[in-house]
């Protein structure tokens, strides 16, 4: 007899593209095997949660069918690619679809071990099984993501390798690559840090599958296989220096990069709402706080999907897309969202599209405090404090974690807290509302009256003194309000 044990189960979904059939199919497993229910997470994916150890063979099994599988969603490999364009809004969004489910085509390990264990077919071990792999696979996970300018709803400088799209005349010509982005650290250890990804030159858009490999192959040969935290990619450049990366690269590839191309962002949140593509198709963005599929958004989606066709997709940011809705069927489409209670998650206020928190408390093993289920209690308070100073319809990007693992992206947003034991929190104060720059600790181990009083005056400063247009962040570096940090203890 042995213990009860519950898995988290996460799917491998290449640019978070589903159909119907696929959805309904993972409401049913779902259903059936996770206790805790479906969540959208912050790779564009899904999680089931409170899965029994012996019902985690049949769920896999029955993801075969669906043409689903949990290859290289978590491990020492290349994690699920994310790619942060609808493919269906134009040519150049579908390339870039295609090129990431290339990529991870590419990436993905290729053992017969996967289909032995799980599927219960035995495949014979061949010595190159692995070409990209080879024995030992890689020091630690390694995440590849794609994005489309002015959108960063990826998070593109938080991805170990990223590749931003470059459109001329609506051609999706090239990518801007960066590298060495990362979020997760641990409060205890110095050597570790969230770092920015640089953006370090230009290639072709087809190259991007096969670069893709040749960068991972690098991290995959040089990266730290002694101190498993040390072991991302981000620390191999640091700790060999970029200008040794880019002859490296230069070596294997042949050629040097190409300068990177101008490129600009607005944000790092989605498009929630309606959104029609060239092709005259409509689309649209509904929010999920979260990402939290409850029973009641399960059934209404299923009540959604037996009635129109059309495709799902998962955002990076938690949210969820249903695509290829026909002009004719617009109208009718709307009525059946209002009829369902799902129109208002296509404009939720600013505020909660702009704020991302993780599981945390009690699913993930690492949590230290509350995230999703506090977040609910925090929007609210925070909003109210925003509404004493007219700010309330003003976004702020906000993120919650409940370790400083970082899995809801917190160093890049504009306020983070991060959580250090139940009802602590560090706070970080001053990224970009681009997600372009690393947001900085500005108090450790504080609870929610105590960071909502700190952050009361820089608001007010924020509503009175700001520019046009200017957002938080770039507001309080600009006051150089982040250099006087306040009598609370920072963690170490
Ligand atoms: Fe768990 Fe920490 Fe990731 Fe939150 S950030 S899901 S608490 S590991």
């Amino acid at each position: 007899l042995e213990p009860a044990y519950q898995f988290m189960v996460r799917l491998r979904i290449p640019g978070g593209v589903l159909d119907k059939h696929q959805w309904l199919g993972l409401d049913c497993l779902s259903r059936l095997y996770a206790e805790r229910g479906l969540r959208i997470t912050t790779r564009g994916t899904l999680q089931l949660h409170g899965v029994r150890k012996p019902h985690l063979r049949p769920l896999i099994q029955g993801l075969l069918p669906l043409g689903l599988d949990t290859i290289a969603a978590c491990g020492d490999d290349s994690r699920g690619v994310v790619c942060g364009a609808n493919p269906y809004l134009s040519q150049a969004h579908e390339r870039l679809q295609k090129l990431a489910q290339i990529t991870s085509d590419r990436l993905i390990p290729k053992t017969g071990a996967y289909a032995d264990i799980w599927y219960r077919q035995p495949t014979p071990v061949r010595d190159d099984e692995e070409p990209v792999y080879g024995e030992l696979y890689l020091p630690r996970k390694f995440k590849v993501g794609f994005v489309l300018p002015p959108v960063n709803d990826v998070d593109i400088y938080g991805q170990d390798l990223g590749y931003i799209a470059v459109v001329d005349n609506g051609d999706l010509i090239g990518f801007n690559v960066c590298v060495g982005g990362g979020m997760g650290q641990l409060d205890n250890r110095e050597d570790s840090y969230p770092r920015l990804a640089e953006e370090i030159g230009f290639i072709d858009a087809d190259e991007a599958p096969a670069f893709a490999e040749l960068v991972m192959g690098i991290q995959r040969d040089f990266g730290d296989r002694q101190d498993r935290h040390r072991a991302r990619f981000k620390y191999t450049l640091d700790r060999l220096g970029l200008p040794w990366f880019l002859e490296e690269l230069e070596r294997h590839r042949g050629r040097p990069l190409e300068p990177a191309r101008g490129i600009h962002f607005e944000h790092n949140g989605d498009r929630l709402g309606w959104q029609q593509g060239d092709d005259g198709l409509w689309h649209a963005t509904l929010y999920v706080e979260s990402g939290r599929v409850d029973d009641a958004l399960r059934t209404q989606l299923g009540g959604f999907l037996q009635q129109y066709g059309g495709r799902l997709r998962l955002t990076t940011n938690q949210n969820l897309q249903l695509t290829h809705i026909e002009e004719h069927e617009l109208e009718q489409v709307r009525w059946r969202l209002e009829d369902l209670g799902l129109d208002w998650r296509l404009t939720p206020e600013a505020q909660a599209a702009h704020t991302l928190s993780c599981v945390a408390l009690p699913t993930c093993g690492l949590a230290m405090a509350e995230a999703e289920r506090y977040l609910p209690e925090l929007l609210e308070r925070f909003q109210r404090l925003k509404g004493q100073y007219g700010l309330r319809e003003k976004p702020i990007t906000l993120r919650l974690t409940g370790c400083p693992n970082g899995c809801a992206r917190p160093y890049l947003a504009e306020i983070a807290l991060t959580g250090r034991a139940p009802g602590l929190y560090n706070l970080y104060l001053g990224g970009s509302f681009h997600g372009d720059r690393l947001a900085q600790l500005y108090a450790g181990n504080v609870d929610e009256e105590r960071f909502l009083a700190l952050l009361a005056p820089m608001l007010e400063r924020y509503a009175g003194q700001r520019r046009d247009g200017e957002h938080f962040g770039d507001f309080l570096l600009r006051k150089r309000l982040l250099e006087e940090r306040p009598l609370t203890s920072l963690s170490s």
